[in-house]
């Protein structure tokens, strides 16, 4: 049985909760080291009605700042393409698979970093209590490590971004590139990976109207 003592966070969903509940609880969270030396959780973001969930990586320094995910130029890229894909991202729930900013300091700024697989797997019950709540019709998966929490390990971004998945939770799931990634391109390839975002995301939002969601 889950329960909680004090000032300790069970990480993930408790019975009854509502999204709001689990998003307020998620404030307090230290289930990993990341909550340390950051402003605030990064909660998933969106109406919890919403049919379509976008998931990430994890907060970069503006969301840090803003406690929103996607809000950095890696959001403003991605406000494109869903813009371009004729997707209003306030019908949308946007969110990332680690809560919590991962840096490392370089000199004096601080860098974002990978997720660690023990920080992703620490804060996994946050975004399958996500999942559960809001019960998405289709996951937009941007960049492999959110696909293969989704899709599994064996997920290859290279050879499998841009087709239909079905999940045991998820029927239609869908990878590509993280946002992030298109904007550290060289010059000779950003172009080419800006419309492979944005195509794939034209594909789901093709598939988001045939469903009428
Ligand atoms: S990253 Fe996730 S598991 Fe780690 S402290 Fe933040 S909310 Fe908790």
């Amino acid at each position: 049985m889950l329960f909680e003592t004090g000032d300790e966070v069970t990480p993930g969903l408790l019975a009854g909760e509502t999204l709001a509940d689990v998003a307020a609880r998620a404030r307090r969270c230290r289930a990993c080291p990341l909550y340390a030396d950051n402003t605030q959780t990064v909660f998933g973001h969106g109406p919890p009605d919403a049919r379509l969930m976008l998931i990430g990586e994890a907060p970069g320094e503006q969301e840090d700042r803003q406690g929103i995910p996607f809000v950095g130029p890696a959001g403003q890229l991605l406000d494109q393409a869903l813009a371009e894909a004729g997707l209003a991202r306030e019908r949308l729930y946007v969110t990332n698979i680690v809560k919590h900013r991962p840096w490392v300091l370089q000199g004096t700024r601080r860098k974002n970093r990978p997720p660690r697989v023990s920080e992703i797997r620490a804060c996994r019950p946050w975004l399958d209590a996500e999942l559960a709540l809001l019960r998405p019709q289709i996951v937009l998966c941007l960049g492999a490590p959110a696909a293969r929490e989704i899709l599994g390990k064996e997920f290859k971004l290279t050879q499998q971004r841009g087709q239909w998945f079905q999940t045991p939770q998820v029927p239609h799931v869908l990878a590509t590139l993280h946002p992030a990634y298109v904007l550290i391109q060289p010059p000779e390839s950003l172009e080419a990976a800006r419309a492979t975002l944005f195509a794939d995301i034209a594909e789901v939002a093709r598939r988001y109207r045939a469903l009428a969601l």
